[in-house]
């Protein structure tokens, strides 16, 4: 595998690196690599080239498999085994790994190789009830970056640009804490340059960005609400968010947000509506207009003969929403119906009332019967409020006692006898 005479000289220089013996421990490495890691990073003054070498000695050392070829054959021979493979691993990377991660953004080891993808950006999108019933096309006027055209995006005149000097060129900056026996670490991009690891000669700056790389842009989207759509759904513009170099561009996404109707209620296809008769419609019929969402004005009324009871529901099939991507379905319209009873009725209107309506059920006690009842009043109540106001003084009973169990009264007593 490595065709080459073993080499004994540069087979310890990684265990000098890491100041341990080339008989240390797994446990050993691990101990004396932290340590080294810590004072030496770069975020605490550390040395970042010394801090590279920490980390790679670690890498070999700690992968038992490395570490016998390094024993054997020293730095070059495992060069030529990981040639394929890119180089193997950032420093910051195995860091992060060695310390349980830390939570930042998936896939390190990949990181500067795979595409980044850019964020989407979100925008809330008001809609009435009229709009997702009829379905409209509204235009948005936004800004964002795109890509300098002159530079295509480099920055710089000639293209080049320069290793970011607060970074490294990584982009990011590690800041530990100890806490105690605990090690955190955080990972945030770096302010010298927003992360993106270089630096643009002034000199060279792109005249037409400013070596921003990117520059505004304003762009009209016409955003097309289908009829039927629901609110929170979303309209997706795949790839128009900023856009910035090497990234793939995210999406502008519009979220529906019906603004409240003041008539319609909408639940999925079907839509509510409320109506309040007065006694006689509820009674001896009703007709009334409602104008629609798309204006169209629509005659409800009873049958002859029919009688609405209070809190009653009625429905008028294929007048309610209409199906998203198939608009010609349409859900049901329901009328929930309020009656509007009289407070009083006059005793001559009573009369005339019992007249022609059902007669009362006969009493089924006798007069003298009655004699042996006894006599009530009934009193109007606001049942709601009454029955609150009994639940808030359970509560305050329960509490009160609660209270009593846990300062005992000995306990009391005492205190009151030291004062
Ligand atoms: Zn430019
Ligand atoms: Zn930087």
């Amino acid at each position: 595998m490595f065709g080459r005479a073993p080499k004994k000289s540069d087979n310890t220089k990684y265990y000098e690196i890491l100041g341990v013996p080339n008989t240390a421990s797994p446990d050993d490495l691990k101990k004396a690599y932290r340590k080294a890691a810590i004072k030496n990073h770069p975020d605490k003054g550390g040395d970042p080239e010394k801090f590279k070498e920490i980390a790679q000695a670690y890498e070999v050392l700690n992968d038992p498999e490395k570490r016998e070829i390094y024993d054997q054959y020293g730095e070059d021979a495992l060069k030529e085994g990981m040639g394929g493979g890119g180089g193997g691993h950032d420093p910051f990377d195995i860091f992060q790994s060695f310390f349980g991660g830390g939570g930042f953004g998936g896939g390190g080891s990949s990181r500067g190789r795979r595409q980044r993808r850019g964020e989407d950006v979100v925008h809330p999108l008001k809609v009435s009830l009229e709009d997702l019933y009829n379905g409209i096309s509204k235009k948005l006027s936004l800004s964002r970056n795109v890509l300098c055209t002159k530079c295509k995006g480099a920055g710089s005149k000639s293209g080049a640009s320069l290793k970011c000097p607060g970074c490294q060129g990584k982009g990011m900056k590690v800041s530990i804490r100890q806490l105690g026996p605990m090690i955190q670490q955080m990972q945030h991009p770096c302010n010298d340059c927003r992360g993106t690891g270089e630096k643009i000669n002034e000199k060279d700056r792109c005249p037409q960005c400013k070596g921003e790389k990117v520059v505004q842009e304003k762009k009209v989207l016409e955003v097309v609400v289908d009829k039927g759509m629901q609110n929170g759904q979303k309209i997706t513009f795949p790839g128009e968010a900023d856009e910035e170099p090497d990234t793939v561009t995210g999406d502008i996404v519009f979220i529906l947000q019906q603004k409240e109707h003041p008539k319609f209620k909408r639940k999925g296809d079907d839509l509510f509506v409320e109506h309040t008769l007065t006694l006689t419609e509820a009674l001896c019929g009703f007709q009334f207009v409602l104008t629609h969402l798309d204006n169209r004005q629509l005659i409800i009324k009873s049958q002859p003969g029919e009688v609405v009871k209070p809190d009653q529901f009625k429905a008028i099939n294929d007048e309610g929403m209409p199906m998203y991507q198939r608009p010609f379905m349409k859900g049901k319209l329901y009328i929930h119906f309020t009656v509007d009873f009289p407070n009083t009725l006059t005793p001559e209107l009573c009369k005339n009332l019992e007249a022609v309506l059902p007669a009362r059920p006969k009493t089924q006690a006798s007069d003298m019967e009655l004699d042996e009842c006894e006599e009530t009043t009934l009193h109007d109540v606001n049942i709601d409020e009454e029955m609150r106001r009994k639940q808030q003084q359970q509560a305050q009973e329960a509490y009160d006692e609660d209270d009593d169990d846990m300062h005992g009264g000995g306990a009391q007593r005492v205190q009151c006898a030291q004062q």
